[in-house]
């Protein structure tokens, strides 16, 4: 039980009574039954409301993002509400935007408060007043975290994004070598990006970069994200990337 521990699992289950531990295969966690949620946003005013939700925990939390279902059917799965359309599950917002909140605070509790929370604020805001989802304008989709990512490297454009994720998939030591993703022409080892990039391995393991890279490789976006890929391709294909790199 230390791993739940760890994950503060008594502080949740106190802070949202309506919610049950389920058992589940391997050493994943499901929460599951009524959550319960007060919160106030600018002048958008205090909101209390319940949802009844399944949420999934992956072993690596919090360095790995859980999945949230929405069991009642009250909120559309539709794109305009933010649902992925692969598996119906909450779009909470880009991933590496959720794991950067959630390693502030580490807890079920603060993905509770700082992921989940805000997204059911603005659902619950659109579904008693309609329009536009508040918070509508974050990240959705591969695009959308795609965008998301450029923004949080502080990088300019897809390519550049893409070899950053690229290259958090890989050892430091390794990723150093290769030219940075910035384009200052200098290695990323010299580069003062190295350090703004170093934030980011604490927030993930290489392997989670490495699923992300490959997603956003998979993913239907549009013609200039896609010319993009086909850039990163080709470098994989010449071995200027190796995506078989072994740990
Ligand atoms: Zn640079």
């Amino acid at each position: 039980m230390s791993m739940y521990a760890a994950m503060g699992l008594t502080q949740f289950l106190s802070n949202y009574p309506g919610m049950d531990v389920y058992p589940v295969r391997g050493s994943d966690l499901r929460l599951e039954g009524v959550f319960t949620f007060s919160a106030e946003w600018k002048d958008y005013g205090l909101l209390t409301d319940a949802f009844t939700l399944r949420i999934n925990i992956p072993e690596l939390f919090p360095k790995a993002l859980p999945t949230v279902h929405e069991l009642d059917g009250r909120i559309p799965r539709t794109q305009e509400y933010h649902i992925n359309q692969d598996d119906y599950s909450l779009c909470l917002g880009s991933p590496l935007r959720l794991l950067k909140a959630i390693s502030v605070e580490p807890t079920l509790s603060g993905f509770s408060k700082r992921c989940l929370t805000p997204y059911l604020y603005a659902v619950s805001r659109k579904l008693l007043q309609g329009g536009e989802l508040l918070f509508g304008e974050l990240a959705h989709g591969q695009p959308g975290a795609l965008a998301d990512y450029l923004n949080m490297f502080g990088l300019g454009t897809n390519i550049q994004a893409m070899r950053a994720i690229r290259y958090l998939g890989m050892k430091k030591r390794l990723a150093n070598k290769l030219s940075c993703p910035c384009d200052c022409g200098r290695r990323l080892g010299v580069c003062t990006f190295n350090r703004r990039l170093r934030s980011f391995r604490l927030l993930a393991q290489r392997n989670w970069y490495r699923k992300a890279f490959s997603n956003f490789l998979e993913s239907n976006l549009d013609k200039g994200c896609t010319r993009s890929f086909s850039y990163v391709e080709q470098m994989v294909r010449e071995g200027r990337l190796n995506l078989d790199e072994r740990e």
